[in-house]
C-alpha cells in the first residue's frame, strides 16, 4: 500500500499507531468502531435469529424415512422426556396458556417467516406481523386449537407474540408455546444435519386431544416435518414486509382451507401440497366469494 514507517525505512510493523506511519494520498478505514458496537439495538424487535433458506425440495421427505429410523426414534423418545409442559415460562419448554378443548383439531403455526418477517433490524415487531393474521387466527379458533412453535427461545417466542398481540386477544386464544428445546436434530445423507420439529413431542404432552389424525402444521421450511410429513403444509414464505407485504393473502386462503377441511374427522386422507385446488375445487361451500384470484 506504500505505507512507510516515519524516519525508518522499510514497512511499519501491523501494529504501529496511525501517528507512527506516513501516509500519502487518503486511506479509507473500513470497520465499527467499539462505541457504536456496544450501541447495537439489544432489543426484542432485533433478536437474535439466523435467517437460514436450507430446505428439502417437494420430494426430500418419504413418510417414514426418519421415523422408522431407530436411531432417531431414541433421540426423540428422550426429548419427549426431556420435555415439562407447565405454564411457567422459566422453567417448562411447553407452555400451557389455555387447556385443550375436547373436539377440537389442532394448528400448530411457525412464526418466522410464517406468520412474521424478520424484516429490518430495529423495526417494531408489529410492523413485520404477516397481514391478516387475527383474523385468520379468529376464524381457525373456531374448529382448532392453536399451538405456537418456533425454533428460537421461550423468551423470544412469547416476547414476539405478546408484540404482536396474539396472546391477549379478545376472539382467540392460543393453547400453547413451543420453542427449540422440543425441536430434535436428525442427519439425512443428502441434506446433513438438522433440526426439526417432531409433532410426536406435542402428541405425548396432549394425548387425547391432538394425534396425527387432527394435526395440521404450518412451516415456510419442509425440512422440520421430517418426522410427519404428513401433518405439514408448507406456506408460502412471507418476507420483505415493508415492499410487498401489504399485497399478501397466505392466511386468507388458509383460513379457508382450515375451514373447509375442519368437519373432517381424520386429516388422513389429505394431501396438504394440494391445499389449493383443494379450496378452489370447494369454493361454493365458503361462506363468501373469495376476495383472491387463484394461482393453478
Ligand atoms: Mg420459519
Amino acid at each position: 500500500m506504500g505505507i512507510k514507517a516515519k524516519g525508518k525505512p522499510g514497512a511499519p510493523p501491523d501494529d504501529a499507531a496511525l501517528s507512527a506511519v506516513e501516509i500519502k494520498g487518503r486511506v479509507m478505514m473500513i470497520g465499527t468502531a467499539e462505541e457504536v458496537i456496544a450501541r447495537v439495538d439489544a432489543s426484542l424487535a432485533a433478536a437474535p435469529e439466523v435467517p437460514d433458506d436450507f430446505d428439502l425440495d417437494d420430494a426430500g421427505v418419504v413418510e417414514g424415512d426418519v421415523a422408522n429410523n431407530p436411531i432417531f426414534v431414541e433421540k426423540l423418545e428422550r426429548r419427549i422426556r426431556s420435555v415439562t409442559r407447565g405454564p411457567d415460562l422459566l422453567k417448562d419448554n411447553l407452555v400451557e396458556l389455555h387447556p385443550p378443548r375436547e373436539g377440537k383439531h389442532c394448528l400448530v403455526l411457525d412464526i418466522d417467516y410464517t406468520i412474521f418477517d424478520l424484516g429490518t433490524p430495529g423495526e417494531h415487531a408489529g410492523e413485520k406481523i404477516r397481514p391478516h393474521l387475527h383474523e385468520f387466527l379468529e376464524s381457525a379458533y373456531e374448529h382448532y386449537d392453536i399451538v405456537i412453535w418456533s425454533a428460537t427461545g421461550m423468551k423470544w417466542v412469547e416476547g414476539k407474540m405478546r408484540q404482536l398481540g396474539v396472546l391477549d386477544h379478545e376472539r382467540y386464544k392460543v393453547a400453547c408455546l413451543m420453542d427449540c428445546l422440543s425441536m430434535v436434530t436428525v442427519t439425512m445423507d443428502q441434506y446433513g444435519t438438522f433440526n426439526c420439529k417432531p409433532l410426536q413431542v406435542l402428541w405425548a404432552h396432549y394425548r387425547g386431544f391432538y394425534g396425527e389424525e387432527n394435526t395440521i402444521m404450518f412451516d415456510d421450511l419442509r425440512r422440520n416435518f421430517v418426522f410427519n410429513p404428513q401433518q405439514g403444509l408448507r406456506i408460502k414464505a412471507f418476507r420483505k414486509s415493508r415492499t410487498q407485504g401489504a399485497g399478501d393473502d397466505e392466511l386468507l386462503r388458509l383460513r379457508d382451507y382450515l375451514a373447509l377441511i375442519a368437519p373432517k374427522a381424520s386429516f388422513a386422507d389429505l394431501d396438504h401440497r394440494r391445499w389449493e385446488r383443494y379450496v378452489r375445487k370447494r369454493a361454493d361451500r365458503l361462506p363468501a366469494p373469495p376476495a383472491y384470484a387463484w394461482r393453478e
